[in-house]
Protein backbone atom coordinates (compact mmCIF):
# COMPACT_ATOMS: atom_id res chain seq x y z
CA UNK A 1 0.00 0.00 0.00
CA UNK A 2 1.21 3.06 -1.12
CA UNK A 3 0.71 6.43 0.98
CA UNK A 4 -0.09 10.18 -0.63
CA UNK A 5 0.08 13.87 0.76
CA UNK A 6 -3.38 15.69 1.69
CA UNK A 7 -1.46 18.48 -0.16
CA UNK A 8 0.17 16.58 -3.10
CA UNK A 9 -1.30 13.37 -4.48
CA UNK A 10 1.60 12.66 -6.56
CA UNK A 11 3.82 13.04 -3.37
CA UNK A 12 4.01 8.90 -2.15
CA UNK A 13 5.66 7.01 0.94
CA UNK A 14 5.62 3.63 1.84
CA UNK A 15 4.19 2.89 5.14
CA UNK A 16 7.79 2.92 6.93
CA UNK A 17 8.27 6.44 5.99
CA UNK A 18 4.91 7.60 6.63
CA UNK A 19 5.61 6.54 10.47
CA UNK A 20 8.37 7.86 10.78
CA UNK A 21 8.66 11.15 8.93
CA UNK A 22 4.84 11.96 10.62
CA UNK A 23 3.68 14.51 8.43
CA UNK A 24 4.63 14.88 5.15
CA UNK A 25 7.66 17.14 3.75
CA UNK A 26 4.71 19.92 2.13
CA UNK A 27 3.29 20.38 5.44
CA UNK A 28 0.19 18.23 4.23
CA UNK A 29 -0.79 14.70 6.11
CA UNK A 30 0.56 11.63 5.01
CA UNK A 31 -3.08 9.07 3.96
CA UNK A 32 -3.41 5.56 2.49
CA UNK A 33 -4.20 5.42 -1.12
CA UNK A 34 -6.58 3.19 -0.61
CA UNK A 35 -8.76 1.13 2.14
CA UNK A 36 -8.81 -2.62 2.93
CA UNK A 37 -11.91 -4.50 2.51
CA UNK A 38 -13.53 -5.85 5.68
CA UNK A 39 -14.80 -8.56 3.58
CA UNK A 40 -16.97 -11.54 5.21
CA UNK A 41 -14.02 -14.03 5.34
CA UNK A 42 -12.02 -11.45 6.98
CA UNK A 43 -14.78 -10.20 9.87
CA UNK A 44 -15.36 -14.11 10.83
CA UNK A 45 -11.35 -14.43 11.02
CA UNK A 46 -11.57 -11.09 13.63
CA UNK A 47 -14.14 -12.35 15.98
CA UNK A 48 -12.54 -15.05 16.84
CA UNK A 49 -9.24 -13.34 17.45
CA UNK A 50 -8.48 -11.59 21.04
CA UNK A 51 -7.42 -8.44 20.78
CA UNK A 52 -3.33 -8.28 20.08
CA UNK A 53 -4.54 -10.35 17.02
CA UNK A 54 -7.35 -7.89 15.72
CA UNK A 55 -4.61 -5.12 15.72
CA UNK A 56 -2.15 -7.24 13.60
CA UNK A 57 -4.72 -8.28 10.95
CA UNK A 58 -6.21 -4.84 11.22
CA UNK A 59 -2.60 -3.51 10.58
CA UNK A 60 -1.57 -6.21 8.13
CA UNK A 61 -3.65 -4.49 5.76
CA UNK A 62 -1.80 -1.37 6.10
CA UNK A 63 1.48 -1.78 6.61
CA UNK A 64 2.35 -4.08 4.33
CA UNK A 65 5.87 -3.76 4.77
CA UNK A 66 5.25 -6.04 8.18
CA UNK A 67 4.95 -9.13 8.41
CA UNK A 68 1.56 -9.92 10.76
CA UNK A 69 3.64 -12.45 12.91
CA UNK A 70 5.79 -9.01 13.43
CA UNK A 71 2.77 -6.62 13.66
CA UNK A 72 1.72 -9.25 16.38
CA UNK A 73 4.77 -9.38 18.29
CA UNK A 74 4.85 -5.94 18.56
CA UNK A 75 1.00 -5.74 19.67
CA UNK A 76 1.25 -8.60 22.53
CA UNK A 77 4.17 -6.01 23.92
CA UNK A 78 1.99 -3.04 23.73
CA UNK A 79 -1.17 -4.59 25.33
CA UNK A 80 0.36 -6.38 27.70
CA UNK A 81 0.95 -3.20 29.60
CA UNK A 82 -2.78 -2.94 29.83
CA UNK A 83 -4.49 -4.04 32.70
CA UNK A 84 -6.60 -6.75 31.21
CA UNK A 85 -9.10 -6.81 28.60
CA UNK A 86 -7.18 -3.31 26.30
CA UNK A 87 -10.41 -1.76 25.51
CA UNK A 88 -13.95 -4.07 26.83
CA UNK A 89 -16.97 -3.09 25.76
CA UNK A 90 -19.65 -2.54 29.52
CA UNK A 91 -22.91 -2.72 28.64
CA UNK A 92 -24.89 0.00 30.58
CA UNK A 93 -28.54 -0.02 29.19
CA UNK A 94 -30.47 -1.92 26.68
CA UNK A 95 -28.55 -1.28 23.48
CA UNK A 96 -26.29 1.35 25.35
CA UNK A 97 -22.31 0.38 25.51
CA UNK A 98 -19.39 1.86 26.86
CA UNK A 99 -16.10 0.96 24.95
CA UNK A 100 -13.67 1.64 27.49
CA UNK A 101 -10.26 2.38 26.12
CA UNK A 102 -8.54 3.59 29.03
CA UNK A 103 -6.85 0.41 31.13
CA UNK A 104 -3.20 1.70 29.80
CA UNK A 105 -0.10 3.01 31.82
CA UNK A 106 -1.48 6.65 31.55
CA UNK A 107 -5.39 5.79 31.80
CA UNK A 108 -6.51 7.77 28.73
CA UNK A 109 -7.51 6.72 25.45
CA UNK A 110 -3.56 7.63 23.93
CA UNK A 111 -2.13 4.51 25.34
CA UNK A 112 -4.30 2.35 22.72
CA UNK A 113 -1.81 3.73 20.21
CA UNK A 114 1.04 5.25 21.61
CA UNK A 115 2.05 2.12 23.51
CA UNK A 116 2.49 0.25 19.95
CA UNK A 117 3.98 3.46 18.23
CA UNK A 118 7.41 2.99 19.34
CA UNK A 119 7.89 -0.15 18.26
CA UNK A 120 6.52 0.27 14.86
CA UNK A 121 8.74 3.78 14.75
CA UNK A 122 11.87 1.73 15.40
CA UNK A 123 11.42 -1.02 13.22
CA UNK A 124 10.26 1.38 10.40
CA UNK A 125 13.69 3.35 10.83
CA UNK A 126 15.15 0.03 11.16
CA UNK A 127 13.63 -1.26 7.43
CA UNK A 128 14.76 1.93 5.81
CA UNK A 129 18.07 1.71 6.42
CA UNK A 130 18.13 4.85 9.01
CA UNK A 131 20.53 5.21 11.84
CA UNK A 132 19.92 8.55 13.01
CA UNK A 133 18.39 8.88 16.15
CA UNK A 134 14.67 9.77 16.44
CA UNK A 135 13.29 12.96 18.33
CA UNK A 136 9.83 13.24 19.32
CA UNK A 137 8.21 16.09 18.93
CA UNK A 138 4.81 16.57 20.92
CA UNK A 139 2.51 19.08 21.97
CA UNK A 140 -0.04 17.80 23.92
CA UNK A 141 -3.61 19.05 25.69
CA UNK A 142 -2.79 16.73 28.37
CA UNK A 143 -3.19 13.25 27.86
CA UNK A 144 -0.96 12.34 24.83
CA UNK A 145 1.82 14.01 26.42
CA UNK A 146 2.12 11.28 28.77
CA UNK A 147 1.13 8.90 27.03
CA UNK A 148 3.90 9.49 24.63
CA UNK A 149 6.35 9.61 27.16
CA UNK A 150 5.68 6.25 28.72
CA UNK A 151 5.27 4.32 24.98
CA UNK A 152 8.96 5.96 24.52
CA UNK A 153 10.32 5.79 27.53
CA UNK A 154 14.50 4.30 27.09
CA UNK A 155 12.95 3.46 23.69
CA UNK A 156 16.64 2.53 22.23
CA UNK A 157 17.12 5.22 19.37
CA UNK A 158 14.45 7.59 20.44
CA UNK A 159 14.79 10.82 22.12
CA UNK A 160 10.97 12.57 23.54
CA UNK A 161 10.04 16.42 24.06
CA UNK A 162 6.81 17.24 25.24
CA UNK A 163 5.56 20.60 25.69
CA UNK A 164 2.80 21.35 27.11
CA UNK A 165 0.26 24.31 28.16
CA UNK A 166 1.53 25.30 31.54
CA UNK A 167 -2.28 26.27 32.38
CA UNK A 168 -4.35 24.42 30.18
CA UNK A 169 -4.13 20.76 31.52
CA UNK A 170 -5.66 18.81 34.61
CA UNK A 171 -3.86 19.41 37.90
CA UNK A 172 -3.36 15.28 37.71
CA UNK A 173 -2.17 15.36 33.93
CA UNK A 174 0.33 17.70 34.95
CA UNK A 175 1.45 15.98 37.37
CA UNK A 176 1.84 12.56 35.55
CA UNK A 177 4.10 14.31 33.28
CA UNK A 178 6.57 16.47 35.70
CA UNK A 179 6.72 13.17 37.34
CA UNK A 180 7.89 10.95 34.37
CA UNK A 181 11.14 8.99 34.59
CA UNK A 182 13.23 7.62 31.73
CA UNK A 183 16.87 8.06 30.33
CA UNK A 184 15.72 9.96 27.19
CA UNK A 185 12.53 12.24 27.94
CA UNK A 186 12.25 15.95 28.56
CA UNK A 187 9.13 17.65 29.44
CA UNK A 188 8.64 21.74 29.31
CA UNK A 189 5.64 23.83 30.28
CA UNK A 190 4.92 26.53 27.24
CA UNK A 191 3.12 29.82 28.43
CA UNK A 192 0.01 30.11 26.22
CA UNK A 193 -2.52 27.22 24.87
CA UNK A 194 -3.00 24.18 23.38
CA UNK A 195 -3.06 25.68 19.10
CA UNK A 196 -0.04 27.77 20.18
CA UNK A 197 1.90 24.96 21.64
CA UNK A 198 1.33 22.81 18.34
CA UNK A 199 1.62 25.62 16.24
CA UNK A 200 4.68 26.03 17.76
CA UNK A 201 6.16 22.61 17.49
CA UNK A 202 4.73 22.74 13.70
CA UNK A 203 6.88 25.25 12.71
CA UNK A 204 10.32 23.43 14.21
CA UNK A 205 9.10 20.61 12.41
CA UNK A 206 9.56 22.52 8.75
CA UNK A 207 12.33 24.68 9.74
CA UNK A 208 14.65 24.16 7.05
CA UNK A 209 17.05 25.11 9.78
CA UNK A 210 16.25 23.39 12.71
CA UNK A 211 16.20 20.01 10.63
CA UNK A 212 19.52 20.45 9.00
CA UNK A 213 21.40 21.42 12.39
CA UNK A 214 19.48 18.07 13.78
CA UNK A 215 20.70 16.37 11.01
CA UNK A 216 23.80 17.49 11.39
CA UNK A 217 23.95 16.06 14.54
CA UNK A 218 22.80 12.41 13.53
CA UNK A 219 19.22 13.23 14.96
CA UNK A 220 15.57 13.64 12.84
CA UNK A 221 12.06 14.59 14.25
CA UNK A 222 9.53 12.80 14.31
CA UNK A 223 6.05 13.34 15.61
CA UNK A 224 3.62 11.21 18.41
CA UNK A 225 0.84 13.99 17.38
CA UNK A 226 -2.41 12.05 16.13
CA UNK A 227 -1.00 13.66 12.91
CA UNK A 228 1.61 10.33 13.13
CA UNK A 229 -0.35 7.87 10.55
CA UNK A 230 1.62 5.12 12.83
CA UNK A 231 -0.99 6.85 15.53
CA UNK A 232 -4.10 6.70 14.16
CA UNK A 233 -3.78 3.16 12.28
CA UNK A 234 -3.61 1.13 15.33
CA UNK A 235 -7.28 3.53 16.44
CA UNK A 236 -8.95 1.82 13.44
CA UNK A 237 -8.69 -1.93 15.27
CA UNK A 238 -10.59 -1.04 18.61
CA UNK A 239 -13.64 0.10 16.60
CA UNK A 240 -13.42 -3.05 14.54
CA UNK A 241 -13.23 -4.61 17.46
CA UNK A 242 -16.27 -3.61 19.67
CA UNK A 243 -18.10 -4.70 17.19
CA UNK A 244 -16.74 -7.88 17.38
CA UNK A 245 -17.30 -8.26 20.81
CA UNK A 246 -20.74 -7.10 20.51
CA UNK A 247 -21.36 -9.91 17.63
CA UNK A 248 -19.79 -12.26 19.98
CA UNK A 249 -21.82 -11.26 23.03
CA UNK A 250 -25.01 -11.94 21.34
CA UNK A 251 -25.87 -7.91 21.36
CA UNK A 252 -25.67 -7.63 17.72
CA UNK A 253 -26.39 -9.07 14.57
CA UNK A 254 -23.25 -9.64 12.39
CA UNK A 255 -24.16 -6.91 9.35
CA UNK A 256 -26.37 -4.89 11.96
CA UNK A 257 -25.38 -0.95 12.13
CA UNK A 258 -24.53 0.40 15.02
CA UNK A 259 -23.60 4.13 16.09
CA UNK A 260 -20.14 5.40 18.19
CA UNK A 261 -20.13 8.56 19.88
CA UNK A 262 -17.20 9.93 20.04
CA UNK A 263 -15.48 12.84 22.33
CA UNK A 264 -13.18 14.52 20.03
CA UNK A 265 -10.88 17.50 19.80
CA UNK A 266 -8.41 17.01 17.34
CA UNK A 267 -10.30 14.64 15.22
CA UNK A 268 -7.65 11.59 15.47
CA UNK A 269 -10.07 9.47 17.40
CA UNK A 270 -13.28 9.79 15.22
CA UNK A 271 -11.26 9.91 12.09
CA UNK A 272 -9.92 6.07 12.70
CA UNK A 273 -13.71 5.00 13.30
CA UNK A 274 -14.46 6.93 9.88
CA UNK A 275 -11.66 4.53 8.04
CA UNK A 276 -13.32 1.61 10.08
CA UNK A 277 -16.56 2.72 8.22
CA UNK A 278 -14.91 3.24 4.51
CA UNK A 279 -13.72 -0.57 5.42
CA UNK A 280 -16.82 -1.43 5.49
CA UNK A 281 -17.41 -2.18 9.33
CA UNK A 282 -21.56 -1.51 9.34
CA UNK A 283 -21.82 2.03 11.03
CA UNK A 284 -25.00 4.11 10.83
CA UNK A 285 -23.59 7.36 12.34
CA UNK A 286 -20.52 8.64 13.73
CA UNK A 287 -21.38 11.04 16.25
CA UNK A 288 -18.78 14.02 16.32
CA UNK A 289 -19.33 15.52 20.47
CA UNK A 290 -17.32 18.18 21.47
CA UNK A 291 -17.05 20.18 24.34
CA UNK A 292 -18.15 24.32 24.39
CA UNK A 293 -15.37 24.46 22.15
CA UNK A 294 -17.30 23.66 19.07
CA UNK A 295 -15.95 24.39 16.23
CA UNK A 296 -16.14 20.77 14.65
CA UNK A 297 -20.09 21.26 15.70
CA UNK A 298 -20.33 24.96 13.30
CA UNK A 299 -18.82 23.03 10.56
CA UNK A 300 -20.92 19.96 10.12
CA UNK A 301 -24.16 22.45 10.75
CA UNK A 302 -22.76 24.76 8.54
CA UNK A 303 -19.70 24.22 6.27
CA UNK A 304 -17.60 27.00 7.87
CA UNK A 305 -14.68 26.33 9.91
CA UNK A 306 -13.24 29.27 11.92
CA UNK A 307 -10.85 29.36 14.25
CA UNK A 308 -11.07 32.92 15.36
CA UNK A 309 -13.37 32.24 18.28
CA UNK A 310 -13.27 32.33 21.93
CA UNK A 311 -10.96 29.69 23.19
CA UNK A 312 -12.54 27.85 26.46
CA UNK A 313 -10.45 26.29 28.94
CA UNK A 314 -13.21 23.04 29.82
CA UNK A 315 -13.18 20.39 32.23
CA UNK A 316 -12.31 18.10 29.51
CA UNK A 317 -8.90 19.26 28.43
CA UNK A 318 -7.94 17.33 26.05
CA UNK A 319 -10.65 18.62 23.86
CA UNK A 320 -9.86 22.11 24.18
CA UNK A 321 -8.88 22.33 20.86
CA UNK A 322 -9.62 25.24 17.73
CA UNK A 323 -7.79 23.52 15.06
CA UNK A 324 -8.54 19.62 14.43
CA UNK A 325 -5.38 18.59 12.71
CA UNK A 326 -7.12 15.27 11.27
CA UNK A 327 -9.96 16.53 9.89
CA UNK A 328 -7.55 17.73 6.88
CA UNK A 329 -7.56 13.94 6.27
CA UNK A 330 -11.85 13.81 6.34
CA UNK A 331 -11.95 16.82 4.40
CA UNK A 332 -9.17 14.90 1.33
CA UNK A 333 -11.75 12.17 1.86
CA UNK A 334 -14.67 14.06 1.37
CA UNK A 335 -13.42 16.12 -1.34
CA UNK A 336 -12.61 13.69 -4.06
CA UNK A 337 -9.25 13.08 -2.92
CA UNK A 338 -8.27 16.49 -4.35
CA UNK A 339 -5.15 17.52 -3.23
CA UNK A 340 -5.04 21.06 -4.59
CA UNK A 341 -8.40 21.98 -3.08
CA UNK A 342 -6.83 21.02 -0.03
CA UNK A 343 -3.68 23.00 -1.05
CA UNK A 344 -6.04 25.82 -1.20
CA UNK A 345 -8.16 25.22 2.09
CA UNK A 346 -5.14 24.82 3.83
CA UNK A 347 -3.85 28.02 2.51
CA UNK A 348 -6.93 30.17 3.16
CA UNK A 349 -6.76 29.11 7.07
CA UNK A 350 -2.96 29.79 7.58
CA UNK A 351 -3.97 33.56 6.00
CA UNK A 352 -7.11 34.09 6.91
CA UNK A 353 -8.48 31.97 10.08
CA UNK A 354 -10.80 30.67 8.17
CA UNK A 355 -12.56 28.42 4.98
CA UNK A 356 -15.79 27.66 4.38
CA UNK A 357 -17.16 24.61 2.05
CA UNK A 358 -20.66 23.49 0.62
CA UNK A 359 -21.82 21.11 2.03
CA UNK A 360 -24.27 19.69 -0.24
CA UNK A 361 -20.95 18.63 -2.22
CA UNK A 362 -19.73 16.64 0.61
CA UNK A 363 -20.72 13.14 1.72
CA UNK A 364 -20.84 13.94 5.07
CA UNK A 365 -23.52 11.66 5.72
CA UNK A 366 -22.71 9.70 8.21
CA UNK A 367 -21.81 12.25 10.54
CA UNK A 368 -23.30 13.67 13.26
CA UNK A 369 -22.39 16.85 15.39
CA UNK A 370 -23.39 18.17 18.59
CA UNK A 371 -21.46 20.04 21.69
CA UNK A 372 -21.41 20.22 25.58
CA UNK A 373 -21.90 22.94 28.04
CA UNK A 374 -19.46 22.52 31.09
CA UNK A 375 -23.25 22.14 33.22
CA UNK A 376 -24.61 20.03 30.52
CA UNK A 377 -21.31 17.93 30.86
CA UNK A 378 -21.52 18.44 34.92
CA UNK A 379 -24.88 17.17 35.03
CA UNK A 380 -24.58 14.53 32.79
CA UNK A 381 -21.92 12.82 35.04
CA UNK A 382 -24.17 12.99 38.15
CA UNK A 383 -27.42 11.60 36.73
CA UNK A 384 -25.33 9.00 34.71
CA UNK A 385 -24.26 7.84 38.48
CA UNK A 386 -27.28 8.22 39.78
CA UNK A 387 -29.47 5.95 36.95
CA UNK A 388 -27.99 2.46 38.39
CA UNK A 389 -27.04 0.61 41.41
CA UNK A 390 -23.97 0.29 40.17
CA UNK A 391 -23.24 4.04 39.55
CA UNK A 392 -21.33 3.90 36.57
CA UNK A 393 -18.68 7.06 36.66
CA UNK A 394 -18.21 8.77 33.90
CA UNK A 395 -14.77 11.30 33.42
CA UNK A 396 -15.76 14.73 31.49
CA UNK A 397 -14.63 14.03 28.25
CA UNK A 398 -16.57 10.84 27.88
CA UNK A 399 -19.45 12.98 29.59
CA UNK A 400 -19.28 15.50 26.74
CA UNK A 401 -19.91 12.10 24.41
CA UNK A 402 -22.82 11.13 27.03
CA UNK A 403 -24.59 14.69 26.83
CA UNK A 404 -24.57 14.51 22.76
CA UNK A 405 -25.86 11.34 22.54
CA UNK A 406 -29.00 12.04 25.02
CA UNK A 407 -29.44 15.00 22.91
CA UNK A 408 -29.42 13.28 19.59
CA UNK A 409 -31.62 10.41 20.76
CA UNK A 410 -34.15 12.63 22.32
CA UNK A 411 -34.38 14.62 18.69
CA UNK A 412 -33.72 11.68 16.54
CA UNK A 413 -35.44 8.41 18.13
CA UNK A 414 -32.71 6.65 16.59
CA UNK A 415 -32.40 3.28 18.29
CA UNK A 416 -29.52 2.00 16.74
CA UNK A 417 -27.28 0.25 19.12
CA UNK A 418 -24.64 2.72 20.42
CA UNK A 419 -21.23 2.45 21.44
CA UNK A 420 -19.79 5.43 23.73
CA UNK A 421 -16.19 5.73 23.30
CA UNK A 422 -14.73 6.38 26.91
CA UNK A 423 -11.27 7.89 26.68
CA UNK A 424 -10.24 8.55 30.03
CA UNK A 425 -10.35 6.92 33.65
CA UNK A 426 -12.88 9.42 35.79
CA UNK A 427 -9.76 9.37 38.65
CA UNK A 428 -7.60 11.24 36.16
CA UNK A 429 -10.08 14.15 36.32
CA UNK A 430 -11.08 13.09 40.07
CA UNK A 431 -11.96 16.42 41.50
CA UNK A 432 -14.26 17.44 38.74
CA UNK A 433 -15.50 14.05 38.73
CA UNK A 434 -16.27 14.15 41.85
CA UNK A 435 -17.64 17.50 42.99
CA UNK A 436 -20.09 16.70 39.79
CA UNK A 437 -21.45 13.41 41.38
CA UNK A 438 -21.21 14.71 45.11
CA UNK A 439 -22.26 18.45 44.69
CA UNK A 440 -18.75 19.30 46.30
CA UNK A 441 -15.83 21.75 45.95
CA UNK A 442 -13.12 20.13 46.37
CA UNK A 443 -9.69 21.26 44.60
CA UNK A 444 -7.44 18.70 46.12
CA UNK A 445 -7.02 16.21 43.34
CA UNK A 446 -5.49 13.79 45.78
CA UNK A 447 -8.56 14.33 48.45
CA UNK A 448 -10.65 13.86 45.26
CA UNK A 449 -9.21 11.03 44.21
CA UNK A 450 -9.85 9.41 47.96
CA UNK A 451 -13.05 10.50 48.21
CA UNK A 452 -14.39 9.92 44.51
CA UNK A 453 -12.73 6.47 45.67
CA UNK A 454 -15.59 5.99 48.94
CA UNK A 455 -17.99 7.73 47.17
CA UNK A 456 -18.49 5.51 44.38
CA UNK A 457 -16.51 1.82 44.92
CA UNK A 458 -14.75 2.38 41.56
CA UNK A 459 -11.87 1.06 41.39
CA UNK A 460 -8.78 3.87 41.82
CA UNK A 461 -5.67 2.87 38.28
CA UNK A 462 -2.61 2.32 40.28
CA UNK A 463 -0.96 4.46 38.05
CA UNK A 464 -2.83 7.47 39.33
CA UNK A 465 -2.78 6.28 43.07
CA UNK A 466 0.63 6.52 43.17
CA UNK A 467 0.72 9.77 41.81
CA UNK A 468 0.98 11.84 44.78
CA UNK A 469 4.40 10.03 45.88
CA UNK A 470 6.62 10.07 42.73
CA UNK A 471 9.09 13.16 42.62
CA UNK A 472 9.01 16.25 40.58
CA UNK A 473 11.64 15.52 37.81
CA UNK A 474 10.60 18.26 34.94
CA UNK A 475 10.05 21.80 35.79
CA UNK A 476 10.97 23.94 32.67
CA UNK A 477 8.60 26.42 31.65
CA UNK A 478 9.10 28.65 28.34
CA UNK A 479 7.68 31.15 26.07
CA UNK A 480 6.00 29.92 22.83
CA UNK A 481 8.51 31.95 21.21
CA UNK A 482 11.37 29.77 22.22
CA UNK A 483 10.31 26.28 21.23
CA UNK A 484 13.43 25.76 18.66
CA UNK A 485 15.74 26.87 21.43
CA UNK A 486 13.90 24.82 24.15
CA UNK A 487 14.55 21.63 21.68
CA UNK A 488 18.51 22.46 21.06
CA UNK A 489 18.95 23.01 24.69
CA UNK A 490 17.76 19.77 25.34
CA UNK A 491 18.83 17.60 22.79
CA UNK A 492 21.56 19.32 21.03
CA UNK A 493 23.84 20.55 23.63
CA UNK A 494 24.33 23.79 22.02
C1 LIG B 1 -7.19 13.12 23.21
C2 LIG B 1 -8.45 12.93 23.94
C3 LIG B 1 -9.68 13.16 23.31
C4 LIG B 1 -9.79 13.71 21.91
O1 LIG B 1 -9.34 12.80 20.95
P1 LIG B 1 -8.96 13.32 19.47
O2 LIG B 1 -8.36 12.15 18.80
O3 LIG B 1 -7.98 14.43 19.68
O4 LIG B 1 -10.22 13.79 18.85
C5 LIG B 1 -10.82 12.89 24.03
N1 LIG B 1 -10.77 12.44 25.30
C6 LIG B 1 -9.61 12.21 25.92
C7 LIG B 1 -9.61 11.74 27.34
C8 LIG B 1 -8.40 12.43 25.27
O5 LIG B 1 -7.25 12.19 25.89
Amino acid sequence: MKYVSTRDRMRTYTAAEAIVKGISDDGGLIVPSSFPVLNEAKFDALLGMDYPERVASILADYLDDFSFEELLGYANKAYSRFDGDPCPVVKVDDGLYMLELWHGPTCAFKDMALTLLPHLMVASKRKLGDDCRTLILVATSGDTGKAALEGFRDVEGTEIIVFYPVDGVSAMQKRQMITQRGKNVHVAGIKGNFDDAQTAVKKVFTDPDAVARLKARGIEMSSANSINWGRLAPQIAYYVSAYCDLVNAGEIEQGERINFVVPTGNFGNILAGYYAYRMGLPVHKLIVASNANNILTDFFSTGSYDVEREFYKTMSPSMDILVSSNLERLLFEVMGRDSVKIREIYAELAETGRFELDLSELDLSVFEAGWASEEETKETIATFFDLDEEGYVLDPHTAVAVSVYNEYSLETDDETPTVIVSTASPYKFACDVYNAIAGAHEKDPDKAVTKLQLFTAAECPSAIAELDSLPVRHTTVIEREDVKKAVFDFVAGE
